[in-house]
């Protein structure tokens, strides 16, 4: 038998194709963490396509099973690709975020779906198929961190990628963002540290991104991670919580053992529109405070913000560019607000009529598909394409690059190619889709 696992792409997502493309893809563990699953035994091909940086090939060769991951932005392609290959006598398996939020949507032009994480359903699915019975939905929640496989990742392509590995210590994450569409696919534990520790040493590498959500949100057992890593001497950088900025003993013990930047979900500079998203847990008003604290440890920060919650008002959402570079942000990254199906500010939007538009490909956080509160949809995509344009002015970036903890390192240069790139990357997000 024949096996092809696609990670499906939107197509429009050119972005990260650019000059800078690998300076700002970070690499995909998606099918390097399900390949583990497939029983190689039955297979005698089994080919893998990241739709990112490589091309689907319809007819080259006659699979039997084609297994697409996708998230909401890339279902219109993972659908047409199920559908092209269906016609070949392909078996179609689908899974990801959107096919846990809406599995019976997905089942229209799927065999079989997964819904939710792969660890227990793709094994299942498979020993199935086999015995010629496979069911069309597969749905477990209940992972097992102990047994998380150590992802293939020589069988994953490194073309357009930043060449630095990726790493998932822990999934889970306490808190409830409103928009969060992590949190609809994870409940796991966090991985016993021993099993993390085995994978990094065996990449030998010198930077690791953990792609965890919430790195320091379980204190404890990132501080025993923390201390399996120091001996190591790996630059690593993560996600994180406001809340790190405000504890100094975790800054300085994360420093040591090789944290050198976090991405922060800040979100927003007003406090009523954190509320709204269920973030209470962030405080606006004490950004500029937890900045300082994590740069006075010497942790450069990414911050992220949310354009088009209903307490926004295009004078503040105009203002952001000046006001990051106020709060001395090392990076910044902008995003329309987006109600990704599965998610609370989806099924409040849609039960309030304010999805204007379920054209799924547009749900990449470029695009106003519902409707703002404060302004036009069309307004608030102007306002999100004048943002990253101000923000990434020559002026503001030479600034933030001179003010950032890594000013007298030689890693500066990561971070000057990397606000060079999100300049390049903001040219291509004020283009219209
Ligand atoms: S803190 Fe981050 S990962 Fe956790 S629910 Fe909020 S957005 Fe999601």
């Amino acid at each position: 038998m024949k096996l092809l696992m696609i990670h499906a792409w939107n197509g429009s997502e050119t972005s990260y194709r650019g000059k800078f493309s690998s300076f700002l893809s970070y690499p995909s563990l998606t099918l390097a963490a399900i390949y583990p699953l497939i029983p190689k035994d039955v297979f005698e091909q089994i080919d893998v396509v990241d739709e990112n940086s490589q091309y689907v090939n319809y007819d080259k060769v006659k699979y039997d099973i084609v297994m697409i991951s996708f998230d909401t932005s890339s279902s219109f392609s993972a659908y047409k690709h199920a559908e092209e290959f269906k016609k070949r006598g392909a078996y179609a398996v689908g899974g990801g975020y959107h096919a846990t939020a809406l599995p019976d949507e997905v089942l229209q032009y799927f065999d079989t779906v997964i819904v939710g994480p792969a660890e227990i359903s793709v094994p299942q699915f498979f020993e199935d198929y086999i015995s010629g019975q496979p069911k069309s939905r597969y749905e477990n929640f209940d992972v097992c961190s102990v047994c998380f496989p150590i992802p293939a990742r020589d069988k994953i392509t490194k073309k357009k990628k930043l060449n630095i590995p990726a790493v998932i210590a822990n999934r889970g994450c306490g808190n409830f963002c409103k928009y969060c569409s992590m949190r609809t696919m994870w409940k796991s534990n966090p991985r016993p540290v021993e099993n993390v520790i085995e994978e990094v040493k065996a990449l030998k590498t010198k930077m690791l991104i953990f792609y965890d959500p919430n790195f320091f949100g379980d204190r404890e057992y990132a501080l025993e991670l923390m201390a399996a890593l120091k001996p190591l001497k790996i630059l690593w950088a993560s996600n994180a919580t406001a809340d790190f900025g405000y504890d100094h003993e975790l800054m300085q013990i994360a420093y040591d053992s090789g944290c050198r930047g976090v991405l922060i979900g800040l979100e927003s500079l007003n406090t009523q529109s954190l509320t709204s998203a269920a973030k209470r847990f962030h405080d606006s008003d004490k950004y500029k405070e937890i900045i300082d604290n994590l740069h006075s440890h010497k942790i450069a920060v990414n911050g992220c913000f949310v354009l088009g919650f209903d307490n926004d008002t295009e004078e503040e959402l105009l203002a952001l560019p000046d006001r990051v570079v106020n709060l001395g942000l090392d990076m910044c990254r902008f995003a329309v607000l987006t109600p990704y199906p599965g998610t609370k500010f989806y099924n409040e939007f849609d039960r309030d009529g304010r999805i204007i538009s379920k054209d799924w490909s547009k749900y990449n956080q470029h695009n106003t598909i519902f409707q703002p509160k404060n302004m036009s949809p069309e307004r608030l995509d102007q306002i999100y394409r004048q943002v990253w344009k101000d923000a990434y002015s020559w002026k503001r970036l030479w600034k933030r690059v001179w003010n950032s903890p890594w000013r007298k390192h030689y890693y500066v240069f990561i971070l000057l190619t990397a606000n060079i790139g999100f300049k390049f990357l903001g040219i291509d997000k004020r283009r219209k889709r």
